[in-house]
């Protein structure tokens, strides 16, 4: 009998899951993507005319994010990352030629100039600005219509460090000065390529002044009397309760 693989099918940014929310075990085709060498998971599209088998449904990963493992995010988010990489390289970007994929490797290469495109990850800095023992800053986005107050992200430009980028977004959204930047954490985030590098800062210095196009609102709010803040499962969230934690245990 062969042996039926754990399917992430996707559909660009939604996954194929059955009435209770479970991956698909298929027999594995070989336009299919490996998730992991060795083992049995892997990716495939579901393409626009093909349409979702019997007793399946199509859901946005976001929501699928706050019921799911640690280890169903990362291949769920690996996978719809490769699938994305495999659409958007078709051709060489160097000579335009029709790529071919890599037996091996994640790679696409060109048979024409031997060109090798590869999936990349866009680093993205991600801050909680704390001041004193019992507040932090939190900012509500002016494309998001929901009321829900993040923190401080933005992506990592050419030629900077991740500090610099940290302070960067800081004064250019919301206008302040920051210090003792440490690195927290960090988790991919695939919507669609970025890689969510989490830092603590303190606020140091300056007045809250608001970018208008990205940050509606910005403020510093008391860990006990926090707006609503982003789902569980969010880096943000994590980001939220660890240091609220710390500064309980200190
Ligand atoms: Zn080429």
């Amino acid at each position: 009998m062969t042996q039926l693989s754990l399917a992430y099918i996707f559909q660009h940014q939604k996954l194929l899951v059955d009435e209770n929310l479970q991956l698909p075990k298929v027999e594995k085709l070989a336009s299919d993507l490996p998730i992991h060498h060795n083992d049995h998971v892997i990716a495939r599209d579901l393409l626009e005319h093909e349409s979702v088998p019997d007793g399946y449904q199509l859901i946005p990963i976001r929501e699928l994010i706050q019921l799911w493992s640690t280890t169903e995010f990362l291949q769920a988010s690996r996978a719809v990352q490769l699938l994305e990489w495999r659409r958007n390289h078709k051709f060489c970007s160097h000579c335009g030629h029709a790529t071919e994929i890599h037996s091996k490797e994640y790679a696409m290469v060109c048979p024409a100039c031997g060109y090798h495109q590869y999936p990349r990850v866009q680093p993205c800095v991600i801050t909680i600005i704390t001041k004193g023992d019992d507040e932090l800053l939190l900012a509500k986005s002016a494309h998001n219509k929901s009321n829900m107050y993040g923190l401080i992200a933005g992506f990592v430009e050419v030629g900077e460090t991740l500090e610099e980028a940290v302070q960067r977004e800081a004064f250019e959204e919301v206008g302040v000065k920051l210090k003792n930047i440490r690195y927290m954490s960090s988790q991919p985030w695939p919507f669609p390529s970025n890689l969510m590098i989490a830092f603590h800062a303190e606020y140091d210095s300056g007045d809250i002044q608001l970018q208008l196009e990205e940050i509606a609102d910005a403020r510093f709010f008391k860990f006990d009397q926090l707006p609503e803040i982003p789902f569980k499962g969010s880096i943000a969230h994590s980001m939220i309760m660890q240091v609220i934690e710390s500064k309980k245990a200190s």
